[in-house]
């Protein structure tokens, strides 16, 4: 399933609200896990649900033991923004002006500037599945 270009195309949906956490943590699981979740570490899919922490669900590695998140490894971890607005800007990179983004959102030119920059420098490398590139 590629949650983002559903949410891209028709000129209906080309203003595409920011979704609320709860929704956006969805799609960004649909994205991410969408051949299962897997250990980051191990790539193992054996692995086991251990609950959420706020809206985040963490999972632990039957195999390595590792613990870890939905976001741990993708180009969303350790970021301050809200999940919503972050796909906002992803979906909206191509679209949109830097200046109009910050605008909607009421972030620092900045804050949107260094957010999308690395966006783009990550998915070039590692197209659309929103992981990280190996160190
Ligand atoms: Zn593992």
């Amino acid at each position: 399933m590629d949650g983002l270009s559903d949410m891209d195309g028709s000129d209906s949906m080309s203003e595409f609200l920011i979704p609320d956490e709860e929704r956006a943590m969805e799609i960004f699981r649909q994205i991410r896990w969408s051949e299962g979740v897997y250990c980051p570490g191990c790539r193992s899919f054996n692995v086991y649900n251990r609950g959420f922490q706020g809206k985040t669900r963490r999972y632990s590695c039957k195999k390595c033991e590792l613990n870890f998140s939905d976001l741990t490894g993708s180009i969303f971890e350790n970021k301050k923004l809200p999940m919503g607005e972050m796909l906002y800007i992803l979906i909206n990179l191509d679209k949109k002006s830097i200046n109009r983004l910050s605008d909607e959102l009421g972030h620092k030119w900045e804050s949107v500037y260094r957010l999308s920059k690395e966006f783009k420098e990550n998915l070039s490398e590692k197209s659309k599945d929103l992981i990280l590139p190996e160190e």
